[in-house]
């Protein structure tokens, strides 16, 4: 392994950062799906904040953080879910936990804060996060949630979400608890025939042009999670026929528990990428059994996929021989991802994710060449070392990734849940191609480089 990576990597992190030959994931080979290394300054979020990714996008819920006012700015500000209805989850409220109450207990201020949000306002539904202080005091916001939630006959649903729990994927996996916890009671046994759309939260309007595409070859949506999902929508969803997951990472805990209690399958998917898009499409009027969706997807496919191909041999020479630096939430993402930069002819030479799964990085190895480095759960040092090491042109992650890749004179694609615009379906493979080739081709490099920055 490289001189860079044996000077920037702790001795506990060797076994998550590999470099691929063949079959070096599989097996026991890449160590992830664990919490992080202390000391380590992972790029994961914490557990409070893995729970209101998931949790966040739904229009009509309240967001309760029981904890100190830092926790609640994590807010729709930084996430950008859209919504086609109601907006009251832009805001967040919060008990703001001072000393007193840490002496004392905060049990009487979440109490109050319920209060006070029923007097003022009409809520369908309640989510209450607890975070790292609450998990260290131990208000029991558990019994509160309950009391509050007879008294008032409407869920009110604790979030256990102490930040020190665990990683982001237990953030995850609360929020899907959460979320079985409110549809559990309207369990059936009728089936219509739709799907449940689980890990697509909406941002820049992407739910919206999955869905448009579904109506097209017929197949209809009961119910999303969470992208513009609304309490009345998500109540409906164990009467659907079949659970799409598109980020695995945060839904796929969910798509199973569904699996078990409802009865309903599941099968992956994405949106990212022409290919991906196209056999997403397929493969649900497949799990279907729905020939008409079948053939009606193929059109469908054939006519998006020939309206952009002019487009993407215009950008093509823009692109071709670069090389792609990338880290992203979940291992599917960065499987499209990796199709994607290999249909423009550019090529992944440093690959990772926070929360992969040991089939998604044996799915990843698949894909890439020889010597490309695949890492889970990177902090700052490891990215820098590795896209240095591997003369990264663009690196696509998330918000904490770009000051870095900035500082390192290295152009930058946002594929987080702070982005503007849609990066999913048709559409997104034009917003995708024409922004790395603005950001990879932009002049400020060479005036950096001319500089000597
Ligand atoms: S780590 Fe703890 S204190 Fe920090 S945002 Fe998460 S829950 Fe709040």
């Amino acid at each position: 392994m490289a001189e860079l990576q044996r000077k920037n990597v702790l001795g506990e992190r060797e076994k998550s950062i590999l470099t691929k030959q063949a079959g070096v994931c599989s097996g026991t080979g890449m160590k992830c799906d664990t919490d992080s290394v202390s000391g380590s300054v992972s790029q994961r979020a914490c557990v409070y904040c893995g729970a209101r990714v998931v949790l966040n996008p739904i229009t009509d819920a309240y967001h309760i953080i029981h904890g100190p006012i830092g926790c609640s700015s994590y807010t729709w500000d930084i996430r950008g879910s859209l919504t086609s209805g109601e907006d009251i989850y832009r805001n967040s409220f919060c008990t703001d936990l001072r000393e007193t109450d840490v002496i004392f207990g905060g049990a009487l201020k979440l109490e109050s804060a319920i209060e006070e949000l029923m007097s003022k306002n009409h809520p369908k539904l309640i989510f209450v996060y607890s975070t790292c202080i609450v998990g260290v005091i131990g208000d029991d916001v558990d019994a509160i949630c309950r009391h509050m939630s007879e008294k008032y006959s409407i869920p009110m649903v604790p979030v256990k979400s102490p930040g020190f729990s665990g990683n982001k994927s237990t953030g995850y996996r609360m929020a899907c608890d959460a979320i079985m916890q409110v549809i559990s009671p309207y369990k059936t046994d009728k089936r219509t025939g739709g799907i449940n759309i689980l890990g697509d939260y909406n941002l820049a309007g992407e739910m919206w042009i999955i869905k448009n595409y579904l109506a097209k070859i017929g197949i209809p949506v009961v119910a999303s999670f969470t992208g513009d999902a609304s309490y009345d929508e998500m109540i409906k969803a164990p009467s659907a026929s079949l659970n799409v997951v598109q980020c695995a990472g945060s839904s796929t805990y969910l798509a199973n528990r569904m699996e078990e209690e409802f009865g309903i399958p599941y099968i992956k998917v994405s949106f990212f990428g022409i290919e991906d898009t196209a056999s997403s499409l397929l493969r649900i009027a497949e799990a279907l059994g729905n020939e008409e969706a079948r053939e009606k997807g193929i059109r469908f496919c054939d006519k998006e996929t020939g309206k952009i191909q002019d487009f993407l041999n215009m950008y093509r020479s823009n692109l071709e021989g670069k090389k792609a630096a990338i880290y992203v939430g979940g291992g599917f993402k960065a499987i499209s991802l990796i199709r994607q930069f290999a249909f423009l002819g550019m090529k992944t030479v440093v690959v990772g994710t926070q929360t992969g799964k040991k089939d998604d990085y044996e799915i990843i190895e698949s894909l890439v060449d020889e010597d490309t480095i695949i890492l889970d759960d990177a902090n700052p040092a490891e990215l820098e070392a590795f896209m240095k090491e591997k003369e990264a042109d663009i690196l696509v992650g998330g918000v904490k990734e770009r000051p870095l890749a900035y500082k390192l004179g290295i152009a930058f694609c946002d594929h987080n849940h702070e982005r503007k615009h849609a990066l999913a379906g048709f559409e997104g493979v034009i917003n995708f191609t024409r922004e790395i080739n603005e950001s990879m081709n932009s002049p400020v490099w060479s005036y950096i480089k001319e500089c000597g920055l």
